[in-house]
């Protein structure tokens, strides 16, 4: 072992012992979120929470940064110095809590956080914890990147929970694009049985548009997804529908491929208006459109060694996987290098995020365990970053070689 990787894994083995005092404090935390979920832009109880357990431990963390109410940002450290932002998440998702583990994400980061922050700010380095609202439905990432809250970061990590107990691709890890597409038709009302010849029916041109969705499914790249929901269909059978909505989600591992795919998406609203007699209203990023994830591989693999030490078996990563959900923390990854591992919480491979079930993983004691593992390697990757300047260069070099930074252009 070199002197530097002797050093650096007894500062990890403070930094563990540091997350470890915290343990019930993130684990009530954990806990807390579960009982009171919040969807994305409400998550005001929260980020109260979070700050409170801040506060708790001396940090002034300000609410309401980014001109968004229930963002948060706490710093520690010189202003100068190499600064990491270490990224928490809150929200929950409609009708069924916590089922994206988003409560483990906030408790990562705030152990993180605590543990890593006297120890950067004593190397020099600058550490900050930045809470983002609404990743499920609102791209709170790319907001606060709009809002400038990104330009003075140097690299950026955070850690998402899955099913099972290993840390699924965690080199390499990938996820789709998304875009949004919300249409509404606009036809004329009639009487359903005595004048329907008067009526042009935009549930037939949602509907339309939905199969027609599904017919171009078929010749889209297996890496891509196309997706929707009829968010509209009318009053009453008895009325032809004068109004019909559907919002359909466009994924792509690619961001041009993310543009061809949305136009094509568009091309089907306007063909199924024009079946239709009826007028698309076609609402593109409604949202903002979230980038595919570019996982920084140098500041990963410190993760994945503190991770490794804390006794996890990581699996070697699969094939690039096909598809796949998709995360705002995609467009701060092209803004600056950084990580996005996934953490196994223990529970069977079946109960996948967005299922109710998977939110009740969150609160047993194996997700607990998971949840202060992860908090000891995302701190270490933090202080290791603040450390050694060879870490920094090379997560920079594979950052440049990617093309540098990039944003999301109209
Ligand atoms: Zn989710
Ligand atoms: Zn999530």
């Amino acid at each position: 072992m070199s002197v530097d990787a002797a050093s650096s894994s007894a500062v990890d083995t403070d930094l563990a012992a540091a997350v470890e005092r915290l343990r019930p404090e993130l684990a009530r935390l954990a806990r807390e979120l579960y009982d009171h979920p919040e969807i994305g832009f409400e998550e005001h109880a929260s980020v109260a929470r979070i700050a409170a357990l801040l506060a708790a431990h001396g940090v002034d963390a300000e609410v309401g940064a980014f001109g968004l109410d229930t963002a948060l940002r706490a710093t520690a450290g010189a202003a100068s110095g190499p600064h990491f932002a270490i990224i928490a998440e809150y929200d929950a998702l409609p009708g069924i809590g916590h089922a994206c583990g988003h409560n483990i994400i906030a408790a990562v980061a705030v152990g993180a956080f605590l543990a890593a922050a006297p120890a950067v700010a004593e190397i020099g380095g600058r550490l900050s914890l930045i809470g983002t609202p609404a990743e499920e439905n609102g791209g709170g990432k790319e907001l606060i990147i709009r809002a400038g809250g990104f330009d003075d970061v140097d690299a950026a990590g955070m850690v998402h929970p899955s099913s099972g107990s290993g840390t699924s691709s965690v080199l390499g890890q990938r996820t789709t694009g998304v875009r949004r597409v919300a249409v509404t038709f606009h036809g004329r009302a009639a009487h359903a049985a005595g004048a329907p010849w008067l009526g042009r029916n935009a549930l037939d041109a949602v509907v339309t548009a939905y199969q027609s969705v599904a017919q171009l499914r078929q010749h889209i790249l297996p890496s891509d997804r196309l997706h929707g929901i009829i968010t509209d269909g009318g009053a009453a059978p008895n009325i032809v529908p004068e109004r019909a909505s559907a919002l359909f989600y466009v994924r792509s591992a690619e961001v041009g491929q993310l543009r061809d795919l949305t136009d094509r998406v568009v091309a089907v609203l306007e063909g199924a208006a024009l079946a239709t007699g009826t007028r698309a209203e076609i609402d593109v990023d409604p949202v903002p459109p979230y980038l595919p994830l570019q996982t920084n591989t140098a500041l990963t693999s410190r993760w994945t060694q503190a991770f490794a030490a804390r006794g996890h078996e990581i699996p070697a990563p699969a094939t690039p996987p096909q598809g796949g959900p998709s995360t705002d923390m995609g467009n701060v990854s092209r803004m600056v290098p950084s990580i996005h591992p996934s953490l196994g919480l223990g529970g069977p491979d079946d109960v996948f995020p967005h299922n109710a079930a998977f939110a009740d993983l969150t609160v047993l004691p194996a997700a607990v365990d998971a949840l202060v593992d992860a908090a000891a390697a995302l701190a270490a990757t933090a202080v290791s970053y603040a450390a050694d300047p060879e870490l920094r260069a090379a997560a920079a070099a594979e950052f440049a070689a990617s093309g540098g930074p990039s944003r999301w252009e109209e």
